[in-house]
């Protein structure tokens, strides 16, 4: 047996198979070839096995999504075919005597090179597209691809390091938990573990990636941040043991459904969870959540390999209304940049994304893809109780032009004779030190705050949540993140707005007596911690010191 320590991000115990996650950048060798008719069958077949592999993925997807998400596996089917295309890469193989997997990398190179070359914006964002159907015929080549795909049995994926875009497109179904070798327990790759119930465990090392292979057994405790691989008997027994207790504790949990959020004296809190797509939804109402006080809809995007539409993204919208018939659903405009990079959004490379073209600055310069997004958004309100709100604020002028765009999107559908909600709340994230210090100006322009502790956190002690190597730096309960919050609920309350906590720290049950104190309003936290956090709620006494 062999034990690995990394940092446990969601607790839980997993049983099962490792399955090594196939990075899709991993670089191509060159390598030279004599037999150049046997390089090219194996293209071919490659090619095949793809084509094969995408008209299923395109079945799923249909009876998943929908037919708009679908369509482009069958657009990249079509790629396959292009002419132009496999020439390259036969010309390639031919002349060069060379490997079909390099000759494969350099041609999807090149024409993704001259997409983005183009100046029409729907041909610049087909340059991922060759990418991503290049890296399925290299995987095929190299024998690389997804095989656990095809198998039933969930497995313990491992990896260097998941990106969100790899994340999302994860089989959830088939997923028992995620130990990556590095990572850090703030990134959003470590969320969405949390957002998908499994036990996952962040930086169990180089070493740990170095030892293991597809099918070794191991036990994850997302507790402790242990892996175990071909764990002893003893170990395989505690370990049992443990998630059966665990498992006990969960369900006990359970009966505190339909229960109040209140506290011995009578105090109520709102106890919302957050999501980042529509397929959480399920997980929302079996925790019992009041109501989605963050939906993250930029996965919406990352999850796409083109900006989506305002029909699709409507339809995801109007169903996350309906599913929570009449619950406050608060719907965060797209907070893409920094760690969450999509392709087609053309995005410089910066120094410093997190510092950077993120989120609202994207959206105020950027204002055909925010306007798309707030068109959908108002629309869909007419089927439910909406909230919208905006990411990375840190000024009165910027929350004004925001506002200035929402009523022009307004008067645009009104022009259209398009109905929307009169009652869509208006908020924006407390999430960079700046909001909260001038908050007592921001909160007369909105009805609600949401405090991103992720975010505040990161620009208040100066420490980039993505680099696991300072994490013994981030003192997440630290004074001035507190009283950044405690500014922050003052100042709404002054002025007649609300103030929520939608950030990891929401979920933290040894700061929930001390929110509840400092007067917010609403914790919105992922699913599977809804139960605990009102467990926390009906344990505390306000009237006692
Ligand atoms: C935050 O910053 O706390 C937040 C909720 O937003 P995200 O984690 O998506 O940046
Ligand atoms: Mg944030």
């Amino acid at each position: 047996m062999d034990k690995y320590t990394g940092k446990g991000v969601y607790g839980a115990i997993a049983i099962g198979k490792i399955s090594v996650f196939k990075q899709q950048d991993a670089e191509v060798k060159r390598m030279h070839v004599d037999d150049t008719e046997n390089e090219k069958r194996r293209f071919e077949e490659a090619k095949t096995a793809s084509v094969k592999q995408l008209s299923e993925i395109y079945q799923k997807a249909l009876k998943e999504v929908g037919e708009a998400n679908a369509a482009i596996f069958e657009i990249h089917q079509m790629m396959l075919d292009d002419e132009d295309y496999n020439d390259s890469i036969t010309n390639i193989i031919e002349t060069q005597h060379i490997n079909a997997e390099y000759a494969v990398a350099v041609t999807a190179d090149n024409f993704a090179e001259m997409f983005r070359s183009m100046d029409d914006a729907y041909m610049k964002a087909r340059a991922a597209d060759i990418q991503d159907i290049s890296n399925r015929i290299i995987g095929n080549l190299s024998g690389e691809t997804s095989e656990e795909n095809s198998s039933d049995e969930k497995v313990i994926i491992c990896a260097y390091d998941l990106a969100p875009s790899e994340t999302v497109a994860l089989d959830k179904d088939k997923v028992l938990a995620f130990v990556t070798a590095h990572g850090s327990s703030n990134s959003h790759t470590a969320i969405l573990a949390r957002n998908m119930n499994i036990p996952a465990i962040i930086g169990a090392g180089d070493e740990f990636l170095k030892n293991i292979k597809d099918g070794d057994q191991a036990i994850v405790d997302g507790f402790t941040g242990e892996v175990f691989v071909s764990p002893d008997s003893e170990t395989s027994e505690k370990m049992l043991k443990k998630q059966a207790q665990d498992e006990e504790k969960k369900r006990l949990l359970q009966e505190l459904k339909g229960k109040e959020n209140i506290t011995i004296d009578g105090h109520k809190v709102n106890i919302y969870a957050n999501i980042g797509s529509v397929g959480d939804i399920g997980k929302v109402l079996a925790n019992d959540a009041g109501g989605i006080g963050l939906f993250r809809s930029e996965f919406l995007y990352l999850e796409n390999s083109d900006f989506p539409t305002e029909e699709e993204q409507f339809a995801a919208y109007k169903k996350v209304l309906e599913s929570m018939a009449g619950k406050k659903v608060i719907i965060r405009t797209l907070d893409i940049g920094a760690d969450k990079q999509c392709d087609y959004f053309q995005l410089k490379k910066e120094e410093n994304p997190a510092l950077g073209y993120r989120a609202i600055r994207i959206c105020l310069t950027r204002p055909d893809i925010f306007k798309t997004q707030l068109r959908a958004l108002y629309r869909a309100s007419v089927y439910g109780n909406l909230g919208i709100m905006f990411p990375m604020i840190t000024s009165v002028l910027e929350t004004e032009k925001v506002l200035d765009i929402c009523n022009s999107v307004k008067a645009e559908l009104d022009s259209e004779g398009m109905a929307y909600s009169e009652n869509i709340e208006l908020g924006i994230m407390i999430e960079t030190p700046a909001a909260a210090v001038i908050s007592d100006k921001l909160a007369p322009l909105v009805d609600f705050f949401s405090v991103g502790t992720n975010d505040l956190t990161q620009y208040t002690l100066a420490c980039d949540r993505q680099n696991p190597d300072i994490e013994q730096f981030v003192d997440t309960h630290h004074e001035a993140v507190l009283r950044l919050i405690e500014m922050s609920a003052t100042n709404a309350h002054k002025h007649g707005a609300w103030i929520g906590i939608c950030g990891e720290l929401g979920a933290d049950t040894k700061l929930t007596e001390k929110f509840l104190r400092m007067g917010i309003d609403e914790l919105s936290v992922s699913p599977s911690f809804v139960l605990k956090v009102r467990e926390t709620v009906r344990n505390i006494n306000l009237s006692q010191e």
